[in-house]
């Protein structure tokens, strides 16, 4: 079984291809893993793909097809997989499911996990993360002036880069502009599923449970 999951940043969907991984004892792929375990392999695809990691820069698609590729034939594989940010376009989704055809295999579900761009904004802007042991916390309204600190650790807590309210805008105007295209590719082909990303996470999840296909 091969799902994909679609959301914007602030949706849940790491969270949720997690608990779906575990639940369905699906092997969880996150591009980020799969880059950093190819790179650390020293593999020649991660090979290729370092500079431009280091560079901070999008792995080419081709590149990251082949990773893709053979980290689905690896054993531990198998069962199935959750693809969780990849594809991220229509190109790689084209790439993708041709990939899968040659090794006799297809995407099955593809979730999108909906949630309004203000709720998004909110989410994104009130993550905080602990500069010292890496906790993560989500303040929806931060006491002006005061310091937030780490309830593990005590540290002060710090805002990602990534997360302050304007670089968030920027990266959901990227992401719907790239990924708009993707979920009507999935839709004409019979298997995206629109999940209501504003329930709780245990709802979301039972939602996509219901949503699986007949096996
Ligand atoms: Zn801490």
């Amino acid at each position: 079984m091969i799902i994909v999951m679609l959301g914007p940043p602030g949706a849940g969907k790491g969270t949720q291809a997690e608990l779906l991984a575990e639940r369905l004892n699906l092997m969880h792929l996150s591009t980020g893993d799969v880059l950093r375990e190819a790179v650390a392999q020293g593999t020649p695809l991660g090979r290729l793909a370092e500079p431009y990691m280091a560079r901070g820069e999008l792995v080419p698609d081709d590149v990251m097809i082949g990773l893709i590729k053979e980290r689905l034939g690896k054993p531990d594989a198998a069962r199935g997989v959750i693809l969780d940010g990849f594809p991220r376009t229509l190109p790689q989704a084209q790439a993708l499911n041709q990939a899968l055809a040659q090794i006799g295999q297809k995407v099955d579900r593809v979730f999108y996990l909906r949630v309004p761009v203000d709720e998004l904004l909110v989410r994104i802007s009130g993550r905080y993360t602990c500069p010292r042991c890496g906790a993560t916390y989500q303040r929806r309204q931060p006491r002006p002036g005061a310091e937030e600190r780490c309830d593990a650790c005590g540290a002060v807590l710090e805002q990602r880069p990534d997360d302050r309210i304007e670089v968030a805008r920027r990266r959901l105007d990227v992401y719907f502009e790239q990924t708009a295209p993707l979920i009507e590719f999935y839709r004409s082909q019979g298997i995206l599923v629109e999940i209501n990303g504003m329930q709780s996470i245990e709802d979301v999840l039972k939602d996509e449970l219901a949503a699986l296909p007949a096996r």
